[in-house]
């Protein structure tokens, strides 16, 4: 009776995705004086989401806001629970009925689709399953990519875009801090490229990768960055240009007094190039591509195009979400339909299901802040079953979750297989990293 009454004024909340949004909305929920028990769940046996697979590999340092979500799994009030996937294990309307709120932090994990003829190739290989690839992620370790080519087209002037294309341009010396995957080391590092194309549909004042980012890309060991100084707008703009855009101007100008034979790859960042169709038989040649100008703010197609010589595409378009049974979602945003983040009673979404793929990690703790304070404010605890219910359902169907103690066991054995000077080796396969955890 004691552990009912308890039980009634505990406020159970499940979050869905053990990313940046998921671990903000977690912290924010248990921060005040209110009974709020929350268990985050991953289907992956590992946590923090894009901070392990979708940062790259060699910007240790943005990864390690982790240790801040590490310190929320302290608290006993906040579970994480990992190998468990909904639709698969247990349903959304399961979930429902075990917690007072159900909040969908499932992220952008497909990528946007370029629309155009020959998207299909063998050789075309969005941002999610390349930047998956060379990150670790289990979905992605047999990618494979043919990296036995001469030139490669990144698609796209975001940040996505800047990260392929130096995890493409970095030797291995460059890359030995860093937790690049085995197998990714393996095939960047004996590629035959010599020419990468980084290609933006509009030009270098609508570019929305950001000043540090691409800064870095003149700053390569083996690669020089390459801008076509016609394609920059005359310097006297640049006393109008104020914050990023201004620092973008500064690199880019830097970057057209580069020469092609400075160095032994070429990266080569290409405006105003639209992608019309890819070419190939079986698999990638080329991809024909159409100037543009752009007026309004618009891409404008000129009706003159050209053909890249490429072997590898890869499109880095921006994102959309895995809809879910029963979610409404809309097919023009790529999101769950919301109202601020409330789908219907008791389910809520937070971060990039929520509002599409934009922002740096940070702009999801205001996400999650709001969405706990509108929790807070809306659910009122109503006796549910919370954790013993999940746990009940759990050792009923014979499934193996890992906790947060166990994925610290995975964790060290990663940092003892870690060469020298990495910070650790990531394991890939899930049946491993599970049967670690039972260790
Ligand atoms: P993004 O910043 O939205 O950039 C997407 C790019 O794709 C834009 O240049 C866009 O051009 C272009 N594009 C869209 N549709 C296209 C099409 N059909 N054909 C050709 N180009 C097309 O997205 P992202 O690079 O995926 O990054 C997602 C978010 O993560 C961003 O907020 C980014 O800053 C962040 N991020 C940050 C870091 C970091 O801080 N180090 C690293 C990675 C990602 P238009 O502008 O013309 O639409």
């Amino acid at each position: 009776m004691e552990q009912e009454g308890q039980r009634s004024k505990t406020l159970w909340v499940a979050v869905i995705g053990a990313g940046p949004a998921g671990y903000y909305t977690a912290e924010a929920l248990t921060s005040g004086d209110a009974d709020v028990r929350v268990d985050i769940i991953d289907r992956l046996p590992t946590p923090f989401g894009l901070i392990r697979a979708g940062v790259a590999p060699d910007h240790q340092s943005i990864k390690n806001v982790a240790r801040r979500y590490e310190a929320t799994n302290q608290r006993d009030d906040v579970r994480f629970v990992g190998n468990l996937s909904l639709g698969r294990d247990i349903t959304l309307a399961e979930l429902r009925e075990l917690y007072d709120a159900v909040v969908l932090a499932t992220g952008a994990a497909k990528d946007r689709p370029l629309g155009i003829e020959g998207e299909d190739l063998t050789g075309v290989i969005g941002s999610g399953p390349f930047v998956g690839w060379y990150n670790s992620h289990p979905d992605f370790r047999n990618l494979d990519p043919d990296l036995r080519i001469a030139a490669v087209a990144v698609i796209g002037n975001g940040n996505v875009a800047v990260d392929v294309a130096r995890i493409l341009a970095k030797t291995a010396d460059e890359m030995a801090q860093s937790d690049l995957a085995q197998h990714a080391a393996e095939e960047i590092h004996s590629s035959t490229i010599r020419d990468i194309y980084i290609l933006g549909r509009r030009g270098p004042l609508e570019a929305a990768f950001t000043p540090k980012e691409l800064g870095e890309l003149n700053n390569l060991d083996n690669c020089v960055a390459l801008v076509d100084p016609a394609q920059m707008p005359e310097e006297s703009i640049d006393s109008e240009l104020k914050g990023a855009a201004k620092k973008n101007f500064i690199a880019l100008r830097a970057m057209t007094k580069n020469k092609p034979d400075d160095k032994n790859v070429r990266l080569h960042i290409k405006f105003y190039r639209r992608p019309m169709a890819i070419i190939g038989e079986d698999c990638v040649c080329g991809i024909r591509l159409e100037e543009t100008t752009v007026e309004d703010g618009k891409c404008v197609g000129t009706g003159r195009s050209e053909v890249l010589p490429v072997g590898l595409v890869v499109p880095c378009i921006g994102y959309r979400s895995s809809p879910l049974e029963d979610v409404p979602y809309n097919e023009n945003w790529g999101v769950f339909k919301n109202d601020e983040g409330l789908i219907t009673d008791g389910l809520y979404c937070v971060g990039w299901c929520r509002r599409g793929p934009t922002g740096t990690i940070g702009t999801n703790k205001p996400d999650g802040v709001g969405i706990a304070a509108k929790i807070l404010d809306e659910v009122k605890p109503s006796g549910k079953a919370g954790r013993d219910g999940l746990d009940t359902i759990v050792a009923e169907r014979g499934l193996q979750i890992v906790t947060f103690q166990d994925w610290k066991k995975i964790e060290a054995a990663e940092i003892a297989a870690a060469h020298d000077g990495a910070p650790r080796s990531k394991l890939t396969d899930i049946e491993e990293m599970v049967s670690i955890a039972e260790t």
